[in-house]
């Protein structure tokens, strides 16, 4: 590995608390802190992404220095690990000073064509951020963070990487459903990587400090690393850097809704600045289609990150991005048309993408009144999201509908329901006939839209109950199928979630404890 080629910008472009200290603290004035790794001593590694790590520039495992490195035992003298200082907004409130808390920092490396990508340990130990928590992950929260980032990136959806994970020697004590029962579990360590890890957090921390010549250090460098498309000596730059993190923001919103991802703690802690999906906690595939489901047991009963409410989030969140910029940018009517412009960007890419998955190759008048109507037989009918969408592919006439879409409802669909189900495939097979493009054409458009393979909880669950005792086969699964998610790679894997674990947690629900 090319460890010597490791890279720490921020240690001498941001102001930082050098002193190592590792007791929890405010840290004002500081973008990051310096903090040291726990060193464990007996790790083993379970998945090395080789792939990524050539991508990115790192390189193969060749030696033992090379594996201590990945699973935070050890790591080479010239590197200074460190912690970056944010805030957020949590459930709405103002939480003030956050931070990596159980995420460490060894600094950038850049590939040959000249990109950067950010190196970050998951539960490498304390930092001055853990607010009296252990700074420790465990090997379910990581097996689910490691497994679903690369599921994400392979369905073409921005977001943090997976490098590697590993169970770190340790056990963890956790209180999985918060109601005093504390359990040891198997603690783990994983590397993810990411262009930049600078979440919104990161600029409401500074503002809210009035450190506005840090904000603004950081918004340069932000501009300047990450958006290409920004004029970086435009007197127009911040607020077309907050415009583009807008639009970066919607994309990503309609992904999470093409293939019916659920992030479950849309905290402005947990967005990223760059637009990509961050921090796998409770997070879920819908398997029955309800903008109503939150994944997140915390989230009950408000339910403010359900699956139907991430947009009208995402756009509160830049709202409170806005605040933060605001001394940057001193234009409180630019800054609203951007926030107002939000819904128009964010219902025209929706609509875009819907109209794909339908196999439309445009949008025409009407077509909303066609998704809405989709949306609502879906949740009264129970049906699979993912799997309404693959038959959909299969319909040829409407005659076997009870056998196409019988076996995909959490129900027994009656006759009524087989009639509305009629109806709206009617209108569908019409609206079909207006395309433009041949029905291969179209299908192959759905194809390329509509998953075969969604990672789902109910299979992240087996996974980590195998690994509890010592078994990889399924894991090793998981990480081909993953790779292939337009195509059905495992038949028994684009199946909907099996009776046996509905209401079972880390099946559908899950509480935010990891
Ligand atoms: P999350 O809800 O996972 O985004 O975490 C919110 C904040 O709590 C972040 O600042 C995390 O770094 C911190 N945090 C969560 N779990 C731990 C832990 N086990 N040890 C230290 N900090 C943690
Ligand atoms: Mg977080």
């Amino acid at each position: 590995m090319n460890l010597d080629k490791i890279t720490q910008q921020y240690l001498d472009k941001f102001p930082g608390d050098f002193s190592g200290n590792p007791m929890q603290r405010q840290t004002p004035k500081v973008l990051f802190s310096t903090t040291d790794i726990v060193e464990f001593q007996n790790t083993q590694l379970l998945v090395f992404n080789e792939r990524l790590s050539e991508e990115i520039g790192l390189g193969k495992v060749e030696n033992e220095e090379d594996l201590k490195f990945m699973n935070a035992e050890r790591i080479p003298k010239n590197l200074k690990t460190y912690a970056t200082a944010y805030a957020g907004h949590q459930f709405g409130n103002w939480a003030g000073q956050l931070g990596d808390g159980r995420a460490i920092f060894a600094g950038e490396i850049e590939n040959s064509k000249g990109k950067k990508t950010e190196l970050q340990w998951k539960g490498a130990g304390a930092t001055p951020y853990s607010r009296h928590a252990d700074g420790r992950a465990v090997l379910r929260s990581s097996v689910r963070e490691y497994l679903m980032s690369e599921a994400m990136h392979h369905l073409g959806i921005p977001t943090t990487r997976g490098l590697s994970l590993s169970l770190s020697g340790e056990k963890v004590v956790r209180d999985m459903m918060y109601d005093g029962n504390p359990q040891y579990e198997n603690g783990a360590v994983m590397m993810r990587t990411a262009e930049s890890f600078l979440r919104f957090g990161h600029f409401e921390l500074l503002s809210a400090q009035n450190e506005i010549e840090t904000l603004q250090k950081l918004t340069d460098f932000t501009i300047e690393n990450y958006f290409p498309e920004i004029d970086s000596k435009s007197p127009e730059k911040y607020s077309e850097f907050f415009q583009n993190v807008s639009e970066r923001t919607a994309n990503l919103i309609v992904e999470w809704y093409r293939v019916g991802f659920v992030h479950g703690v849309m905290n402005t802690d947990n967005m990223s600045i760059l637009g990509l999906t961050i921090d796998y906690g409770p997070f879920s595939f819908v398997d029955e289609y309800s903008l109503n489901f939150t994944p997140n047991t915390t989230d009950l009963p408000g339910r403010r990150y359900a699956f139907g409410n991430q947009a009208k989030i995402a756009q509160w969140n830049l709202w409170q991005l806005a605040n933060a910029l605001f001394p940057l940018i001193k234009d409180e009517k630019k800054l609203e048309k951007t926030l107002n412009d939000f819904n128009e960007i964010f219902w025209k890419k929706h609509d875009e993408v819907m109209a794909k998955k339908f196999g439309f190759n445009e949008v025409l008048e009407g077509d909303d009144q066609l998704f809405t109507d989709a949306q609502k037989l879906l949740e009264d009918l129970k049906l699979d999201y993912t799997l309404f969408f693959n038959r959909l592919e299969k319909l040829v006439t409407t005659s076997d509908l009870k056998e196409l879409f019988g076996d995909i409802s959490y129900s027994i669909l009656n006759e009524e329901q087989l009639s509305m189900l009629e109806v709206f495939i009617k209108n569908y097979q019409i609206r079909l006939e207006k395309n433009t493009i041949s029905k291969a054409e179209s299908l192959e458009l759905m194809s390329k839209t509509n998953p075969k393979f969604i990672l789902r909880n109910y299979i992240l669950f087996e996974c980590i109950e195998e690994l509890k005792v010592g078994k990889k086969d399924l894991l090793n699964k998981i990480l081909v199928a993953l790779e292939n998610p337009y195509q059905e790679t495992y038949p028994e894997f684009s199946q909907k979630r099996p009776s046996k674990y509905d209401g079972q947690t880390g099946c559908s629900t899950l509480s935010c404890s990891s």
